[in-house]
């Protein structure tokens, strides 16, 4: 989607920095970071959210890039989060699995 800023990254639109890229899924550093780490896992294929998500590669591939992500960084301690609707804090909407670690997590979150 052209107007979708998240689209704009993985295609290259916008430059930024990749930790990861493989053929469905590209990884960088959250704008506004809610801890040391902060990283964003986003499919390369736009869907609002995770309930519009229908490929179970690419589903299956966030998960799998969330761990290489981790494990590049040398977080053993970390969070994996997606925001799905208004409600429960999605800004984006462009299906994206936040990665987070690198301080103490509070449980249950706000
Ligand atoms: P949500 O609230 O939808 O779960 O998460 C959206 C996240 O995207 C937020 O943490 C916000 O800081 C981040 N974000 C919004 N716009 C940009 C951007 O242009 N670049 C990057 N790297 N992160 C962004
Ligand atoms: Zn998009």
């Amino acid at each position: 989607m052209s107007n979708c800023i998240f689209c704009r990254i993985a295609n290259g639109e916008i430059s930024t920095e990749l930790l990861y890229e493989d053929d469905k899924v590209v990884a960088f550093k959250d704008l506004n970071p809610q801890a040391p780490i902060h990283i964003l896992i986003i499919p390369k294929e736009h869907s609002d959210s995770v309930k519009e998500m229908n490929d179970e590669v690419s589903i299956g591939r966030l998960f799998t890039a969330a761990k290489k992500v981790a494990e590049k960084l040398d977080t053993e301690h970390y969070r994996l989060v997606i925001n799905t609707g208004i409600g429960a804090g999605q800004s984006v909407f462009h299906t994206h699995l936040h990665l987070l670690g690198g301080r103490l997590m509070s449980w249950p979150p706000g």
